[in-house]
């Protein structure tokens, strides 16, 4: 990077220096200036370096400037502790602001300590004419952090005790920066050289060019400033700081540093505010996942005019767990399926059902609407890839690439090993198995490359490890779906997204009622649906505690989810004594 102020090569960001209180600031700008700009502000202790991937992606469609906090990279380096306020922090940026965009507001994107300094300018009265949006990344404003740690302490529950604690536990760095001498001689007696390898195996980060900066010594040893001029008073004596500028937060899922329930009832102090979530940690959010961060940045600027936050005019308490989210659930005209999407709704989501019974689904995308989500209904049938792939398309077009998908479409069939055709196999596994497969291909690979996480349910069934001679073909399929399940979940985490293996014992559905039976006729198969399903309505197990336990297997992040009575002592007796329910499964139940 050029020192001196120059017009950078093409493609190389353009370096000038803006001055601000008589400290010069480091500023690089690239893209066309007559575009939106966003200006990107660095944490403790990066540079703007630590914006590369971000930068790089926002630059063909926005005016994009960065620069080095004061005390860091090439700007100025002022000595004294009261030279790193706040005020000062945020006079800054409204100099370089003003000097890159005199006419128009910014969007500001800020990490870290950076987040924390811009709050600092987003809050001052004079922001709504100069900000023009803010995305806020692991930083939150430290008097916001002094009102909250107030309530909590007002209100001891042992909830607002465990966050507190929680948050204490994220935050004994900060103890140790207001060490004398110890902080300092840390950075300079070798954390400097070893950082890049903190960063690999606390960040899951790798290091490269520019990152860490060749200048971090010293900028970590200056920036011990940041924490010792702005912390304890403004934690001490938080004042009010309420904002008209529309935020977004990004939450970091593994974020060691800044928990997430510091952003609980930010409400209070931002009417406008959006809330993302990035499967990352404090520094991979920008050096691993930075097309990720870059897109919702571009989201939020481009946004329509007017749009308001899914939050607005609700207070924390009245927002619902899975308000925002988008949930697909197959098989939604009937039992499970039907109780899920309703589930979901009621607790906030918009729904995206399909069915074979196109009426059946459209019925439960009508009960979803009265309960206040957007909902729509496709007729798609799951053992078709191909109208999988359509109906992922599709959903994604009308609404968005969903937060959590459902593979909850299924049949019921009975029948020996030996009694069961080819033709009923296919069958079987064509719905059970293969739909499972096609929905966890067309909607995990979207998910994958979206970014942000979300969850993946499939219904298995206590079948998939309770044997038993009359279910092979349907107890194959399920335990195939358990398999599957476990092994998508092992690939998925690395993309932040969870995967549930829903396994049910009997629940009263509709399942009985089209449940194909080997080997009978007609009318001996329609007695036989009569009496199964009269044995699973006097178990009466409804299907909208299955879907509970569903949003809690969501919620909770749970890998394998028995339900049910039956179920869970199965699996159970499955682990302690195999053999047992290998001697069960000889005899005709069911
Ligand atoms: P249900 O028959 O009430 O509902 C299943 C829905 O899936 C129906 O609306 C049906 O039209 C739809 N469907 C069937 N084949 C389809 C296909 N090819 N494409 C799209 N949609 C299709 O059954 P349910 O009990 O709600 O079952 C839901 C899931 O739960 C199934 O996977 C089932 O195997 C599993 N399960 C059910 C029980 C139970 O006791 N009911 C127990 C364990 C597991």
């Amino acid at each position: 990077m050029a020192a001196a102020d120059a017009l950078g090569a093409p493609g190389e960001p353009r370096r000038r220096t803006v001055r601000s209180g008589g400290v010069p600031l480091a500023v690089y700008e690239q893209g066309d200036p007559t575009r939106p700009t966003v200006l990107l502000v660095h944490g403790y202790p990066d540079t703007h370096r630590v914006w590369d991937d971000v930068a790089a992606a926002l630059a063909a469609e926005h005016h994009v400037v960065r620069y080095d906090v004061r005390g860091a990279g090439d700007s100025g380096r002022p000595a004294r502790r009261r030279d790193y306020r706040l005020e000062l922090l945020a006079g800054d940026l409204f100099a370089v602001a003003g000097a890159v965009s005199p006419d128009r507001p910014v969007h500001v994107v800020a990490h870290d300590w950076g987040s924390i300094q811009s709050w600092e300018a987003v809050a001052h009265p004079d922001a709504a004419g100069r900000i023009a949006s803010y995305t806020s990344i692991s930083g939150p404003c430290l008097d916001h952090v002094g009102h909250w740690i107030r309530h909590r302490l007002a209100r001891p529950t042992p909830r607002h005790v465990a966050q507190l604690l929680g948050q204490l536990a994220h935050s004994w760095y900060i103890a140790a920066f207001h060490l004398p001498v110890l902080a300092p001689a840390a950075w300079r007696r070798g954390l400097a050289d070893r950082w890049g390898t903190v960063l690999r195996l606390a960040e899951a980060v790798t290091p490269r060019p520019g990152h860490p900066q060749p200048t971090l010594a010293g900028d970590a040893v200056r920036g011990i400033n940041l924490y010792r001029a702005n912390m304890l008073p403004r934690l001490l004596r938080p004042r009010a700081r309420p904002t008209t500028v529309p935020v977004q937060l990004i939450g970091l899922t593994r974020d060691h540093y800044v928990s997430p329930a510091l952003a609980e009832g930010l409400e209070r102090w931002v009417p406008h505010l959006w809330r993302r979530t990035v499967p990352a940690t404090h520094w991979s959010a920008l050096l691993e996942k930075g097309t990720t961060v870059a897109r919702m940045v571009e989201e939020f600027v481009a946004r329509p005019e007017g749009r308001t936050a899914p939050a607005a005019g609700r207070s924390p308490k009245d927002r619902k767990p899975f308000a925002g989210r988008l949930a697909v659930v197959t098989g939604a005209g009937s039992g499970i399926g039907r109780a899920t999407a309703l589930a979901f709704a009621e607790q906030g989501a918009d729904v995206a059902l399909c069915d074979l019974d196109p009426e059946a689904a459209e019925r439960t995308a009508e009960l979803a609407r009265l309960l206040g989500a957007s909902a729509r209904a496709w007729r798609v049938d799951v053992s078709d890839g191909t109208a999988v792939d359509t109906f992922a398309a599709d959903v994604t077009a009308e609404f968005r690439v969903p937060d959590i998908v459902v593979n909850n479409a299924g049949i019921g069939h009975s029948g020996t090993f030996l009694e069961t055709t080819e033709q009923e196999w296919r069958r079987v596994l064509d719905v059970n198995l293969w739909g499972v497969i096609h929905g966890c291909r067309a909607f995990g690979s979207l998910m994958a490359e979206r970014g942000e996480g979300g969850h993946i349910v499939n219904l298995a069934s206590a079948a998939a490890y309770l044997p038993s001679k009359l279910l092979a073909a349907y107890a194959t399929s399920k335990a195939a779906v358990f398999m599957l399940s476990d092994c998508l979940r092992a690939e998925m985490a690395g993309f932040g997204v969870g995967v549930s293996a829903i396994c049910p014992g009997i629940v009263n559905t509709n399942i009985t009622r089209t449940t194909t039976f080997s080997g009978l006729d007609a009318a001996q198969e329609a007695a036989r649906q009569k009496r199964v399903s009269g044995m699973y309505a006097r178990r009466n197990f409804p299907p909208e505690k299955v879907a509970d336990e569903i949003l809690r297997a969501v919620t909770g992040d749970r890998a394998v989810v028995p339900v049910t009575f039956e179920a869970k002592a199965a699996r159970l007796i499955g682990r302690l004594s195999p053999g047992l329910l290998r001697t069960a499964a000889r005899f005709d139940i069911g």
